[in-house]
């Protein structure tokens, strides 16, 4: 494979070049992790950065309804959007949440649009990873924005935030004064929370929803990477298309106000220092992997479980044996 070339298109913006790649970094096999490495050094070159918004919802909050009516007032402001997921569900299951193709078909047919379901991988780490290089490879590519799509389910929410400059969340209204059972460790990675469905019979609801959300979003410890004000609760209504500007108006003066301060910066060092520690973790992990390693694993398993060894020892045994 030319990589030199694969990577000029990259650069020239061509989607055809983009999807190859993302695929090569997706692949396992030795050679084409190399090819990838290659590949994802040269493009580093580049220095082009998008802005990166992850977002997430539980399913049916809104949004894929959300993001292409989003995507498609970003494209009419000239603005090229790409769409990423990270959809823990494809791993378990082998049928992804994320990725069904009759999602978003207004965007998808935008020649500035790029859409790009989650890779099927056996562990969220892996899904992770390979988004990461799949955001890179977006960039390289001239991207202006670059939205990372989640689902709610948890820890997915902790890795796309280490993936994205800033963070949506989207709620739908709920009654009563019920928080949605949304965890603290969610609402403290928002930057923007966004009651969708704020129309019709909703409005009401979804307005008082908001509130309760600004009121809970009050009580957090301030955070040194947010301006006076942030983070904020907002009502949008993706399938009426209301309240999209506005998002987009916070979104960029709380992304200015970042690389003002100097905290965009800061928090894309960090999470090059977080994704390099996870590349040595999961190496390390990927050691275990092999057919010797499981046998040795086994024996020495079994001789924890006899009392012959303590596990100390089995596993300095174990690592001894692996060069580790
Ligand atoms: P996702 O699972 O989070 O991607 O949710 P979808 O975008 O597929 O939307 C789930 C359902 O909610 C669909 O029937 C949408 O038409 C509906 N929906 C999405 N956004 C809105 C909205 O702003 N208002 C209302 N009333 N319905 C919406």
């Amino acid at each position: 494979m030319d990589i030199a070339h694969l990577s000029d298109r990259i650069l020239n913006a061509d989607r055809r070049a983009l999807a190859r790649a993302i695929t090569l970094v997706e692949s396992a096999r030795a050679d084409h992790r190399v090819a990838a490495d290659d590949l994802l050094s040269r493009l580093a070159a580049s220095g082009r950065q998008s802005l990166r918004i992850g977002l997430s919802g539980t399913p049916g909050v809104g949004k894929s309804t959300f993001i292409e009516a989003f995507g498609m007032m970003l494209i009419a402001k000239g603005l090229r959007v790409a769409v990423l997921a990270v959809d823990p569900s494809s791993a378990r299951s082998g049928g992804s949440i994320l990725g069904d193709k009759t999602r978003m078909e207004r965007l998808s047919r935008e020649r500035s649009a790029f859409i790009r379901p989650s890779p099927s991988q056996s562990h969220l780490g892996g899904v992770a990873r390979r988004t990461r290089d799949a955001v890179a490879l977006c960039e390289a590519a001239g991207f202006d924005v670059v939205l990372i799509e989640t689902v709610g389910v948890g820890q997915s929410e902790t890795v796309v935030s280490e993936l994205s400059d800033l963070f949506l969340l989207l709620l739908a209204p709920a009654g009563g004064d019920e928080l949605q059972g949304v965890k603290r460790g969610i609402m403290e990675i928002a930057d923007l929370i966004l009651v969708n469905k704020a129309d019709g019979d909703l409005k009401a609801t979804a307005t008082r929803t908001c509130a309760d959300y600004a009121g809970a979003l009050r009580l957090l410890r301030k955070r040194p990477q947010d301006p006076e004000g942030f983070p904020k609760a907002l009502t949008v209504s993706a399938l009426e298309e209301a309240g999209l500007e506005q998002s987009w108006e916070e979104i960029q003066a709380l992304a200015n106000w970042r690389r003002e301060s100097g905290h965009w910066d800061r928090n894309r060092a960090a999470q090059a220092q977080y994704w390099f520690a996870e590349e040595v973790r999961q190496a390390l992990l990927a050691r275990l992997e092999t057919p010797w390693a499981r046998s040795r694993m086994a024996e020495l398993s079994s001789a924890v479980a006899d009392g012959r060894q303590t596990p100390q020892a089995a596993a300095r045994d174990l690592l001894a044996g692996l060069g580790v």
